[in-house]
């Protein structure tokens, strides 16, 4: 079965592993809604480049994915722009690094809220036509943080592990459906927010940006290398295909031995 024509909602695609999962979407033929921040030209630009290369329908939503009812409005938009939500990749994600007691009560609400809570109003206000349709599939993007832990990442971490906990409950919510709901877990991806938190290290610990980028990779990942962004795009569009179709609740694992260890 072909993915062609179908409407993809990626939400935080303006940057890193969502957009790189748009272009994957828009390559399999399918019209892609895209979603995050950025400055208003350059979004212009990735989406024209879309369209140019790929030949779909490229909208795009500015929702903020901590506001449940800009998302209630992103979801009516991408249903009334691309004709429906065929495919739901809920990837946006931001994150902040410190010890609990450090730990601002903002972020954590913020992390939560886009991490976590974002996931549940998408899929609350996706499902119904996915469910009518009597096809779907949801795409949640957790983490290696949704299956073991690292200090000063509290919040982070929660809402990880509570995006796993949401993926299979989904999955067997959906089980008799023709919609399936599955999650990815990405080890470390070379992205602007994972390089934030190298750029913190680098600065704490006096190196220089390359030699803390090795250090973070190397004592998580025993094959010393960053999983990229198209390799999770790939992943993405394989649970999307038929051979993924008995596929319901699960963490597909992309992160160098990381969690074998
Ligand atoms: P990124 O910073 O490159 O991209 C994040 C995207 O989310 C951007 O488009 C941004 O505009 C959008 N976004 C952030 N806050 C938003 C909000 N309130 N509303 C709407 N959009 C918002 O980061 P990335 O590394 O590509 O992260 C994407 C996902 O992958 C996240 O869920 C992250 O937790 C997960 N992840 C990343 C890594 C990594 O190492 N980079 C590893 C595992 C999982």
């Amino acid at each position: 079965m072909s993915l062609k024509g179908k409407a993809a909602l990626v939400t935080g695609s303006t940057s890193g592993i969502g957009l790189a999962i748009a272009q994957a979407f828009a390559a399999e033929g399918c019209n892609v809604m895209m979603n995050g921040f950025g400055e208003a030209d350059a979004i212009h630009r990735l989406r024209d480049e879309l369209v140019a290369k790929s030949g779909v329908k490229v909208a795009y939503h500015a929702a903020d994915m901590s506001k449940p009812a800009e998302i209630a409005g992103l979801v009516a938009e991408t249903q009334a722009a691309l004709g429906s939500i065929d495919i739901l990749v809920n990837n946006a994600g931001i994150q902040h690094v410190a010890r609990v007691e450090n730990f601002p009560p903002d972020k954590w609400d913020a992390i939560i809220a886009i991490n976590l809570s974002a996931s549940f109003h998408t899929i609350r206000a996706a499902l119904p036509a996915m469910r009518r349709k009597g096809w779907g599939r949801i795409i949640n993007i957790a983490s290696t943080h949704g299956l073991v832990a690292s200090t000063h990442k509290i919040a982070y971490v929660a809402a990880k592990h509570g995006l796993i906990g949401l993926t299979k409950v989904m999955g067997i919510e959906c089980a008799d459906s023709g919609v399936t709901c599955n999650a990815i877990c990405p080890g470390f991806v070379s992205t602007p927010l994972a390089l934030a938190q190298i750029e913190v290290r680098a600065k704490a610990d006096k190196l220089s940006v390359e030699e803390a980028s090795h250090l973070l990779i190397a004592e998580k990942q025993p094959q010393v290398q960053f999983t990229t962004a198209e390799q999770i795009a790939g992943l993405a569009v394989f649970l999307a295909s038929d051979t993924a179709s008995n596929m319901q609740g699960t963490a597909l694992v992309s992160d160098g031995g990381w969690t074998a260890q």
